[in-house]
């Protein structure tokens, strides 16, 4: 008689990971549980929708000619994309009343001009954005997208990442390259080319935070993402994600249901 065992990857439909996901379960093994295998449906906030409609403004005042990446086109883009996103479903009950949705377009607007006190849009052009990365690292199957890549003078990549939350102060601001160094590794495994450079471009701070980038990190992103991978197919046999409290919890949107929680 053959005993078939149960694939619990299959199981549960996890068939890819993504850099933000792998970052969960490093942060929080029960945090990964709730949003990548449970799948729980977490209310948007106005910092999601922000970020998200900043993200589509930005990737698409590239495809204006250099001399008309102005603030001002910033602006009109940010309004399009908001106008076109704002009759989703998830978007509906957002605001208390119209006076909130303008108030909350005006923040946005000022944080979108601080994009322009980090970086010159007239001085380049991007290599790519938005790129749609999805490589197979022998068993692990990552997935994510990229905000934009560059190609500096020296003909070198920069990956850059935007971020409309608030910059952490520089000595937390390290963990926040963990999903960025996985994209660098992705990039180097598609295009056999070591990235120069990753770069966090906050928005609110407004600051650029810059972390130069070699094959030894890599190597090691490689082998920390494997062990994370063996980690994750463990605690999918076994199903335990035990709940790792930090100051994070604070913002976790399942804080009312975490069993961490339970009895404070
Ligand atoms: S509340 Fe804290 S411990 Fe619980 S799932 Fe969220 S991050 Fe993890």
């Amino acid at each position: 008689m053959t005993i078939q065992l149960e694939n619990p990857k299959a199981r549960t439909g996890l068939e890819t990971l993504s850099p933000s996901r792998a970052g969960d379960f490093k942060t929080c093994p029960r945090l990964f549980k709730f949003r990548a295998i449970d799948r729980l449906p977490e209310p948007t906030s106005v910092y999601q929708a922000r970020g998200t409609t900043a993200h589509l403004a930005l990737q698409r005042l590239f495809d204006n000619p250099i001399s008309e990446r102005t603030v001002d086109k910033l602006f009109d883009l940010f309004r399009d994309a908001w106008t076109e996103i704002r009759g989703d479903d998830e978007y509906t009950d957002l605001f208390e009343d119209v006076e909130a949705e303008r108030s909350w377009g005006i923040e946005s607007m000022e944080l979108l001009a601080n994009y322009f006190t980090i970086e010159d849009p007239t001085t380049f052009d991007p290599e790519d954005r938005e790129l749609d990365m999805l490589e197979d690292l022998e068993g692990i199957t990552i997935r994510g997208i990229l905000d934009r890549i560059d190609r500096d003078s020296d003909d070198r990549l920069i990956i850059t990442d935007y971020k409309t939350g608030r910059a952490p102060p520089e000595r937390y601001a390290l963990p926040a390259f963990f999903a960025l160094k996985i994209y660098a590794l992705l990039i180097r495994n598609r295009l056999g080319e070591t990235p120069k450079e990753v770069r966090l471009l906050y928005l609110n701070g407004p600051t650029l935070y810059r972390l130069p980038i070699d094959d030894r990190q890599l190597d090691a992103m490689d082998g920390q993402l494997r062990a994370l991978w063996r980690a994750i197919e463990r605690a999918l046999q076994s199903d335990r994600f035990p709940a790792r409290t930090s100051r994070l919890c604070d913002w976790c949107s399942f804080k009312d249901i975490c069993p961490a929680w339970a009895e404070v």
